[in-house]
């Protein structure tokens, strides 16, 4: 059984992120156990039609990896994909990732103080896991009776069937988020008959996404400073959001009204502008940029269906009304698991306690990314560190930062192990909660998968992105409790009891 001094769970941008980092520090006992055969993540996951980074290129990348070739200002999911191929190249990280090991199971080890890594192809050890597992990896389909009679294909956007021909079929679309909203202009062409059906409309505002131009793709190639300008400026323009999506929602108003005058441009009928216009305030849910998509729902081969889905036959979806929609295909827009994290309930910490039975149905961490009970383990992108208005990039890099700060105090004072303290998780989490009722996701009037099932927020981060990375900058020994190394004669007492 091989043994590392870190292992990455993960290798979308957290755990490629943290491996190019780890290899830059000069720390190469490492390995990333990625369930998938390729690096990305989500970004390789997502591979439905349409599939698009709301959030502009210049930003939504690594700040250590500028691409001054970005083709769009928001880039298409393939070419997000092939940067992260390149920077994994670029960096030397692919040699450490073990493709198609997918994490099982982890367990503290007391004793040893390591964890033991049960995987789909055997079993490691190491002394610190760093789960990039990401939040939404796990897509999430509805149990809607007579589902599993359905005799057509029936797939997530997230695992989009690259071997079913949709063309010239009858096509559901479950769903109106971000995934659903981009997919229905891309295949509502090629079908013959489109239904989308929408429980709860999405705010969806004007999307300002562009062909970059050679101009100032040769600018940015050139001045790697100007794109540096228009990186922050993008963070600096999106971290305004948080006067309104936090401070207060109010100010909102004027992005509705944005919202009412994009659908007002698009949408000419009142009857279904009417259906389309959210009864919440804008922020609550993600808001959704697109310019294609009213257009693509008054196309005569789309219908937008808003009775609720009472069962599935085995080939139709049928409304509470009584209505019987045929199709042939259905795709599921209806995202992800996001607070019932699938790793909580294989994660067991000291004492064998499972991390899902610790959170019950509320997810928590200090800073999003130590749990007490569990030494040793850094979630990035943990709880609470998702964000409603910014790149998640910019959150991603504040915990790499923080997690090679633990790894070098740990190194620099001889520590086996450190461990949060659970007064300082509760007190951490008190504040966060706190700031909660205020906020647009809390009081904006919807339900989201920002909350989990106690109403808690367990997702987003309440505050500005920049006062987050201020909080991260530094591990804090002090809020930890830590083991330290063994003597020289224990550790080979240690070494010789296992052995034994
Ligand atoms: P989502 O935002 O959770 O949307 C799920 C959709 O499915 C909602 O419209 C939801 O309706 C609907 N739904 C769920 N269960 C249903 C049911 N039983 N019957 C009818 N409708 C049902 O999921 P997503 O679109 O995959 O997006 C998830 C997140 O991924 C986004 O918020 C974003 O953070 C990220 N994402 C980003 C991009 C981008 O950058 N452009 C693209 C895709 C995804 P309700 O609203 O009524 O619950």
């Amino acid at each position: 059984m091989s043994h590392h001094r870190v292992a990455i769970i993960g290798s979308g941008f957290s755990g490629m992120g943290m491996a190019i980092r780890l290899l830059e520090e000069g720390m190469e006992d490492f390995v990333v156990l990625e369930r998938a055969d390729d690096v990305g993540g989500t970004w390789q996951a997502n591979r439905y039609p349409g599939c698009q980074c709301d959030i502009p290129s210049h930003l939504y990348s690594f700040s250590f990896a500028p691409n001054p070739d970005w083709s769009r200002t928001y880039s298409k999911q393939p070419e997000i994909w092939d940067y992260m191929r390149r920077v994994a190249d670029d960096y030397g990280v692919m040699p450490y990732i073990r493709f198609e090991h997918e994490v099982t199971g982890a367990q503290w080890d007391e004793d040893a103080q390591h964890w033991s890594l049960a995987s789909s192809q055997g079993e490691l050890t190491a002394d610190v896991v760093v789960a990039g597992i990401g939040g939404l990896s796990e897509p999430w389909i509805p149990s809607i009776p007579g589902l599993e009679s359905f005799k057509g294909p029936a797939f997530h956007t997230a695992a989009w069937d690259d071997d079913h021909d949709i063309a010239g079929e009858r096509v559901a679309v479950i769903g109106t988020g971000a995934s659903a909203i981009q997919t229905v202009p891309n295949i509502q062409p090629q079908v013959k008959r489109l239904k989308v059906f929408m429980r709860t409309p999405p705010w969806v505002v004007p999307y300002s996404d562009r062909p970059v131009t050679a101009l100032e793709r040769r600018i940015y190639r050139r001045v790697p400073a100007a794109q540096r300008l228009v990186r922050s400026m993008v963070y600096w323009s999106h971290e305004l959001m948080v006067l309104g999506l936090v401070h207060k929602p109010a100010r909102l108003k004027l992005a509705e009204g944005l919202a009412k005058r994009h659908m007002r441009s698009q949408v000419p009928d009142p009857e279904l502008r009417r259906r389309l216009t959210p009864d919440y305030r804008i922020g609550c849910k993600r808001i959704l940029p697109s310019n294609l998509f009213y257009p693509a729902i008054q196309e005569p081969n789309v219908e937008l269906v808003t009775e609720g889905i009472r069962e599935i036959e085995p080939d139709a979806i049928v409304t509470t009304d009584g209505e019987r929609h045929e199709v042939d295909t259905i795709v599921f827009g209806t995202g992800f698991h996001v607070t019932d994290i699938k790793a909580a309930r294989w994660i067991r910490g000291r004492d064998g306690v499972l991390m899902s039975d610790v959170w019950g149905r509320s997810p928590s961490a200090y800073l999003g990314v130590a749990v007490a009970g569990f030494p040793n383990l850094f979630f990035l992108s943990g709880p609470n560190t998702a964000t409603g208005h910014q790149s998640q990039l910019f959150m991603i890099e504040s915990h790499i930062d923080y997690v090679l700060d633990a790894l070098r105090t740990m190194e620099r004072r001889g520590l086996r192990s450190v461990e949060v303290r659970p007064e300082v998780q509760e007190a951490f989490n008190r504040e966060l909660q706190a700031r909660m009722p205020g906020t647009v996701w809390n009081s904006g009037g919807c339900s989201s998968w920002y909350l989990d099932a106690n109403g808690n927020n367990a997702t987003i981060w309440p505050d500005f992105t920049w006062r987050f990375r201020r909080r991260t900058r530094r591990f804090e020994p002090g809020k930890y409790v830590s083991r330290p190394a063994l003597s020289g004669r224990a550790a080979a007492a240690q070494a010789a009891g296992a052995a034994a």
